[in-house]
């Protein structure tokens, strides 16, 4: 269900989930956050193809789908 997890919010221009208290995106810098959103991926390796796949350049745990 999206939004189920309030403890994170999810940055709207990388994806990168962060703790809701966090001002400012530390994977892109962005100040824009949704709390829709769904599904989360762990990317540990940028270089992995699910990486890529992604677009992911930071290791950091994304959301899969941001409203
Ligand atoms: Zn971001």
């Amino acid at each position: 269900m999206p939004g189920k997890n309030k403890e994170f919010k999810a940055c709207k221009n990388c994806r990168a989930l962060v703790p809701q208290d966090t001002p400012k995106c530390p994977v892109c810098g962005s100040i824009s956050f949704s709390d829709d959103w769904s599904g989360i991926v762990i990317i540990l390796d940028p270089e992995s193809e699910t990486a890529k796949l992604f677009g992911a350049t930071v290791p950091w745990r994304y959301a899969i789908i941001v409203k």
